[in-house]
């Protein structure tokens, strides 16, 4: 019997009146720290770490401890709005749901009636939860035959990489860290961008361990380790060529890991011999001893780890140099201890039921031999301006592209096409809301409820709803059931609530799911709240539970690949007409790969997330702004000096595709020929109305059509 549809006043809600509750933090960031929350009389007052939580530890960042700020802004969305100036404008008019919801019925429905691959998703990761994430919306959109959103924004090169070489985004688990005897931080501001992992680091170094960064910018956290490896942009992969024929020739190689747990080693060496230390530092600018020292010290100090970050894999030859650093653990054989290997990603080890969460058997089939669209996010300014057949009506949630997207003159261009519904969901006035013919409020996390695996621990963590939506938001996943009534979807699986869609989401009968949640698969049919609640109440008493997986789970190998071994020498690769092996790949633009551009833009620009903001999120919290104070790009002395620029003064940083003003901050932390522009500012609060976007581009990296942001040469004059 068909279960009846939750009521237009909004989703029951169970948020508590006073109490504590216990949730998980949304944002996109490896440590999905758990969260107790704290609600008096209906209003939350504190967001809190849960102490228990043996990774968050009972400390959170600075931006979400300041979540209650963000959820109770004066700027929050309550209401729906339809727009009423030019696009870009930020002109809207508050509008009822009933007549927002209509709206967009009926424009999709037309467009649909031409072709449904004219109307695109386009969300990524502004909330990481699965059920407000990509489960109800996912459904819609399959229902809908719409075109298929490429989520490539952020990690797909890296992503790749790690799937070609390890099988997956497989790991160390971030909590033996602690007892690495060296840590090498590649590519990745921990103080920033993984706090947590970095109070395991730190306490690593305090029982004796090594800490190198390898960095092309002295972050925070370079400052705090042991050396700093200031290599230039797009060029670890060289590195790592190096350090595969160092320990070679040192010989400091684990020959029976070798033999028994890879493939394609002795081809791999072939290739690396050719990167002697002298020709790693003229490529990666930096002294040729550092390359035998550090291999040295990766072959001699076992255990030895790696924390790998996604910030180097966003240049042309990104997924290769992901490749071939995911390779060094099994050459000394790392893996062997539960503190050795290497960590980008643990989301692959989670049981995570993809198809029962986004039905993609709910899609129309297609003529013979045809397949849905396919449309990169990271060329989103170019999809909307030159796709064919054109995109009609695209639907943006969890995502900001027109301030996060590279090429924003083109990503502003296509939104600002007369002929395009856009309908946005979020909970501010963006600068890809202001770009909306319909806006429509969403709830925070703090509103509603979800379900988070996570990229940098092993723990499932539940968020429970503390208190009900504000105004007239509503859950992302309660829009699209409203929406999909609207369009006449009847299938049953649009009726199922928030709670069912998060006892969904856990595959339970995937090896590492936690005991206390495995189980005989239920049909999605038959899951109801009851049963759901049931299946889930161990995750909610408690908040969080650990994957069931072993301490040094490859010690003995078994890597998820098709060989069960790393793959230095990938078959699928060779098959697919591609490099079997990694190898180093020179950027799209740099002084020595393109000299003709840098004699005209001379500096590697990289633009890392900001201490105080997320990629675009918290970029509007008034307190993290401000700490923020403007946007900056931080440029070397001699550069500075070159140029006549004085530290403070407003600058313009160019290239041939655009240019925005920043106030210089001038610091040897930036390496002469490299500056480094915190970001990502919206643009309408950017000097100028202009972000760093403006001169990155569109062009891709070598594997998983991931961006190459931080391969991007610049010029930057005084005022
Ligand atoms: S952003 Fe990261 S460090 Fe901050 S609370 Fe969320 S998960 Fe924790």
């Amino acid at each position: 019997m068909p279960r009846p549809l939750e009521g237009d006043a909004g989703p029951a809600s169970a948020a508590a009146a006073s109490g504590t509750v216990r949730g998980a933090c949304p944002h996109d960031c490896p440590d999905t720290c758990a969260l107790l929350v704290t609600v008096d009389a209906g209003r939350v007052t504190r967001v809190a770490g849960d102490p228990d939580h043996p990774t968050t530890h009972g400390a959170l960042c600075t931006k979400v401890a300041r979540y209650a700020e963000r959820t109770y802004s004066s700027d929050r969305l309550l209401y729906p709005m339809r727009r009423i100036g030019p696009k870009g404008s930020g002109a809207f008019g508050s509008i009822t749901w009933d007549a927002a919801l209509s709206e967009i019925a009926e424009r999709l429905t037309a467009i649909a009636a031409r072709d449904p691959q004219r109307i695109l998703p386009y969300s990524y990761a502004g909330t990481m939860g699965l059920v407000q994430g990509e489960s109800m919306a996912a459904r819609f959109f399959n229902r809908l035959g719409a075109s298929h959103l490429d989520r490539t924004i952020c990690s797909s090169a890296g992503k790749t990489g790690l799937m070609y070489t390890l099988g997956g985004s497989v790991g160390m688990d971030v909590e033996r860290f602690t007892e690495s005897r060296l840590i090498i931080l590649w590519g990745t501001n921990s103080i920033t961008s993984n706090l947590h992992f970095w109070t395991f680091a730190q306490q690593a170094k305090r029982l004796g361990g090594r800490l190198i960064a390898i960095d092309p910018y002295r972050t925070a956290t370079a400052e705090k380790c042991h050396q700093h490896i200031a290599l230039l942009p797009g060029t670890d992969a060289a590195l790592a060529l190096g350090l595969v024929s160092s320990l070679s020739r040192q010989g400091l190689l684990d020959h029976d890991y070798i033999r028994d747990h890879t493939v394609g080693f002795e081809a791999l060496l072939e290739r690396a011999d050719r990167w002697t230390p002298a020709r790693v530092a003229g490529v990666c600018g930096i002294d040729s001893a550092v390359v035998d020292a550090l291999a040295r010290d990766f072959g001699t100090l076992a255990p030895a780890a790696i924390r790998l970050n996604y910030g180097m894999q966003r240049v042309r030859g990104g997924a290769n140099a992901a490749r071939l650093i995911a390779g060094l653990p099994a050459l000394v054989g790392a893996w062997r201890h539960p503190a050795g290997g290497m960590l980008l990603s643990s989301n692959g080890d989670f049981g995570i039921d993809w198809r029962a969460l986004q039905r993609p058997d709910l899609a129309p089939a297609l003529p013979q031999g045809c397949c849905r669209r396919i449309v990169n996010m990271s060329t989103i300014g170019d999809a909307l301006l030159e796709a064919d057949p054109p995109i009609e009506a695209l639907v943006v949630y969890n995502s900001n592209p027109v301030a996060v997207a590279p090429q924003s003159s083109r990503v502003i261009e296509g939104f600002c096409r007369k002929d395009l519904f856009t309908v946005v969901l979020d909970h501010f006035r963006t600068d890809t809301a202001d770009h909306a013919d319909i806006l429509l409020p969403a709830t925070t996390q703090l509103e509603h409820l979800d379900i988070h695996a996570s990229y940098g621990h092993r723990y499932w963590v539940m968020n429970q709803p503390a208190i009900s939506p504000l105004g007239e938001a509503l859950p992302n996943t309660e829009i699209f059931r409203r929406l999909a009534r609207r369009m006449g979807f009847d299938d049953d699986c649009f009726r199922d609530s928030d709670l069912v869609l998060a006892a969904q989401a856990i595959d339970r009968q995937a090896r590492t799911t936690p005991a206390a949640l495995r189980g005989v698969p239920d049909e999605a049919a038959d899951m109801d709240e009851l049963r759901a609640r049931s299946l889930l109440s161990p995750l909610l008493k408690q908040g969080w539970l650990k994957m069931d997986l072993p301490d040094a789970p490859f010690a003995q190998g078994g890597f998820p690949t098709p060989s069960g071994k790393v793959e230095f020498f990938s078959s699928r690769l060779a098959a697919a007409g591609e490099d079997p092996l990694p190898d180093y790949l020179p950027p799209h633009e740099s002084v020595a790969s393109n000299p003709e551009l840098a004699a005209r833009y001379p500096l590697a620009m990289i633009s890392p997330p900001a201490r105080n903001f997320l990629n675009s999120t918290f970029a509007n919290v008034a307190s993290l702004k401000a700490a923020e104070k403007d946007q900056q790009v931080h440029i070397n002395p001699a550069d500075a000096q070159q140029r006549r620029i004085a530290d403070g003064d407003t600058v313009t940083v160019f290239n041939q595709r655009g240019s925005f003003m920043a106030r210089a901050v001038v610091t040897d932390a930036a390496r002469a020929g490299v500056v480094m522009v915190p970001g990502v500012w919206w643009h309408k609060h950017s000097p100028g109305g202009r972000n760093v976007n403006m001169v990155t581009h569109q062009r891709l990296t070598d594997l998983g059509r991931g961006p190459a942001f931080y391969d991007c040469l610049v010029e930057i004059e005084a005022r």
